[in-house]
């Protein structure tokens, strides 16, 4: 049955273009004359009936920007029974018909859960810098992290060369290397750390000095914040105990969340968004919404996050090669 009222949260991390997927999908709902609620602060305003209705203008003037409107927040209340019970409870009493989340894998994960549970009507966007969503070949907001992380790599291999200093510049991703990866090739990093590859400590060291002694002016070396050799300082100071070579860490952080999202980020999660209320109009839901190659595909929810996103093993290929 064609819902009549909806919800829509963005939990987990927040991510550039969640106000542009939250205003396409407000919109396309009224499009449809289907009432549209956002709940505040994730699952957590589900739990404590934390609700506004979202009008058309109630979304004017976001697509540009950062952060969303909503808030959101990693909720241990959701994880439990009681908190669930007290969600669904919410929904019955505004008549919520089905929910949009827009979040990770843990999202994802949580909207499973909570579908399985209460039989909840959800369907889930790809919203996390992360890119590590099986489902959809980006997230909304990886690019626009990417592009903040290059532009401060760009500023950073300015003082590198003058310098002719050892960089090395640590990048989000949490468990996965896709920033770091793309950063890396983008940005023309000597070499890239990565949590999906084994770091050789001896072997990188190797090859720095290999770079200082053929005469290269700066050396960039990105660690991926899940490297399982530790953080930036950590590798930076096993190097120097091999190399007794100066260094300079830059660990790059929050600036990565932040900003105006790209256009191809406001592109996609305008995109997602319609499609999202789409496809709860034709009964569609238990899966996230994602694009791939350039296709609207939907995938159950829980095969989005049950297994790892593989990199491209061609991209760290390139990196290297280009740096030799
Ligand atoms: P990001 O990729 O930006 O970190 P995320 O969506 O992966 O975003 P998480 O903190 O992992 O962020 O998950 C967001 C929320 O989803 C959690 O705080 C929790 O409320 C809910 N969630 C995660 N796992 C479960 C689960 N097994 N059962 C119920 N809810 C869950």
């Amino acid at each position: 049955m064609r819902p009549k009222r909806i919800g829509i949260l963005t939990s987990g991390g927040d991510a550039p273009g969640m106000n542009a997927a939250i205003r396409a999908a407000v919109r396309t709902a009224i499009h449809y004359q289907i009432r549209i609620f956002g709940f505040k602060h994730g699952y957590n305003g589900v739990i404590k009936g934390d609700i506004v209705e979202l009008k058309r203008n109630s979304v004017a003037n976001i697509i540009q920007r950062g952060g969303t409107i909503l808030g959101t927040a990693r909720s241990a209340q959701f994880t439990t029974d009681q908190g669930m019970a007290k969600a669904k409870k919410t929904l019955n009493r505004y008549k919520i018909d089905a929910l949009i989340v827009i979040g990770g894998d843990g999202s994802m994960r949580g909207a499973y859960e909570f579908a399985k549970k209460t039989r909840v009507k959800m369907i889930g966007l790809p919203g996390t810098i992360d890119n590590d969503l099986l489902g959809s070949d980006f997230t909304i907001g990886f690019d626009t992290a990417v592009n903040s992380a290059l532009e401060a790599v760009d500023k950073i291999r300015d003082t590198a060369s003058s310098l002719e200093r050892l960089f090395f510049i640590e990048v989000m991703g949490r468990y996965a290397g896709f920033i770091g990866l793309a950063v890396g090739l983008a940005g023309g990093a000597e070499d890239v750390l990565i949590p999906e590859t084994p770091t050789d400590i001896p072997g990188l060291a190797k090859q720095i000095k290999h770079n200082i002694e053929k005469g290269k002016k700066s050396n960039i070396v990105i660690v991926s914040e899940g490297d399982e050799a530790g953080d930036a300082f950590t590798i930076a100071e096993k190097i120097k105990a091999i190399l007794d070579e100066d260094y300079r860490v830059a660990v790059l952080g929050y600036i990565q969340r932040g900003g105006a999202p790209t256009a191809i980020d406001r592109i996609l999660a305008s995109k997602l968004g319609y499609a999202a209320v789409n496809g709860l109009k034709k009964n569609m839901y238990g899966c996230m919404v994602g694009e791939i190659n350039k296709k609207i595909v939907d995938t159950p929810f829980e095969k989005t996050y049950s297994r790892k996103k593989k990199i491209d093993p061609d991209i760290y290929t390139i990196i290297k090669i280009l740096a030799e």
